[in-house]
């Protein structure tokens, strides 16, 4: 009886875990795979069970090709429609619903990205369940963390909906590189739902700089570059020097120093890079809650009690002006 008490439950977990299945939802653009939303992936991989991918939009296939080399997938699922191009949840959201049900999957992850968050809420509204959003860690299939109030608390949130509809924080869950992955891939089903919505254009930022969210250094300017001209005359020769993507503080953005897809923190991007630089950034929370879980934070700032000191690795107390210029010399040499 004692053997049979303390067995049960482990095979118990095992069968459970052996009937997860997850549904993967992967972003393209123009025809290339979007890799940060690969997060979804790793996430998916900690929670166990079956891998799906999910692709749609036109001439997908070769998407879908690549997101078959990421190790650990079982199938990708590919909707070959142009109408999907975009991501525009009114049609999007329906096509979701069609895939799930039919794949009877236990989960649906997204990045927690514009088009996770656009998309999420809607698919989950239409099977009844509540999304959870941005998680940052996984405790069961049915438990995850989250953080709230800018990272200053974290949540642990239990879901009994039996279809789970989460985001997942980029810089919390690596995305894997697609290698020797051979998984199957197979086309979805496609209910040509109506969308009332019509895309009409978009005005992107082009950068021949990393990309911001997925840079492995990213050097970072705040309120202290007091002008335009000084922002840009000081930080792009210091992000060159380094191999760097520029981003800034909501302060910066907001003084029009830098463009708002440059912005850090909470209201805009968050990085996780291997070196995060800034100069004349105090350090509000709402700002740390985009940068804090860099490997190395480096600081400039004349105040020595600014908070950003608290959590930077090294700091250097000093007039910025001074500073920033001194050290491209030095990289450059
Ligand atoms: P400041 O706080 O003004 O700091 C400027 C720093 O520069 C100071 O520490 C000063 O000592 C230093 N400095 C000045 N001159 C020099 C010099 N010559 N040499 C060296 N150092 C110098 N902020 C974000 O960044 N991202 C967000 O996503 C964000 N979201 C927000 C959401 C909400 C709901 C709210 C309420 C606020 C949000 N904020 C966000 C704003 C945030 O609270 C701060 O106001 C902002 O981060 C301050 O930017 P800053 O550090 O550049 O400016």
């Amino acid at each position: 009886c004692l053997q049979q008490c303390r067995t049960t439950p482990m095979s118990r977990t095992a069968a459970y875990a052996r009937l997860l299945s997850t549904l993967a939802v992967l972003e393209q653009r123009e025809g290339k795979l979007n890799m940060s939303s690969l997060a979804a992936i790793t996430a998916a991989q900690k929670l166990g069970g079956s891998i799906t991918g999910f692709v749609a939009g036109s001439n997908i296939k070769s998407v879908a090709e690549e997101v078959a080399k990421v190790e650990g997938l079982e199938k990708v699922l590919y909707v070959e429609n142009g109408d999907y191009d975009k991501g525009l949840p009114e049609n999007f959201a329906p096509l979701l619903v069609e895939n799930i049900k039919k794949g009877a999957f236990t989960h649906v992850l997204a990045g927690h990205s514009a088009f996770g968050k656009n998309l999420m809420p809607r698919v989950a509204a239409l099977m009844d369940s509540q999304q959870i959003s941005d998680i940052t860690d996984i405790e069961s299939e049915d438990t995850f963390i989250r953080p709230i109030y800018a990272g200053n608390a974290i949540l642990t949130v239990q879901t009994a909906d039996p279809v789970k509809f989460i985001t997942v924080r980029g810089t919390a869950f690596a995305a894997p590189e697609p290698t020797t992955g051979s998984a199957k891939l197979e086309e979805g089903a496609d209910p040509k739902a109506p969308c009332p919505t019509e895309w009409v254009s978009e005005d992107l930022a082009k950068s021949d700089r990393p990309d911001l969210s997925t840079a492995s250094r990213v050097v970072s300017g705040g309120r202290g570059l007091k002008s335009k001209e000084e922002f840009d005359k000081l930080m792009p020769p210091l992000a060159d020097a380094l191999g760097a993507a520029i981003g800034a503080s909501r302060a910066a953005v907001d003084s029009g120093f830098a463009d708002n897809s440059l912005q850090v923190g909470q209201t805009g991007k968050n990085v996780a890079p291997e070196l995060y630089l800034c100069a004349g950034i105090s350090g509000a929370i709402q700002h740390l809650a985009g940068m804090k879980d860099s490997k190395v934070i480096a600081c400039i700032n004349k105040d020595g009690d600014a908070p950003i000191f608290q959590v930077a690795d090294v700091g250097l107390i000093g007039d910025l002006f001074q500073l920033v210029p001194e050290m491209t010399e030095k990289l450059n040499k």
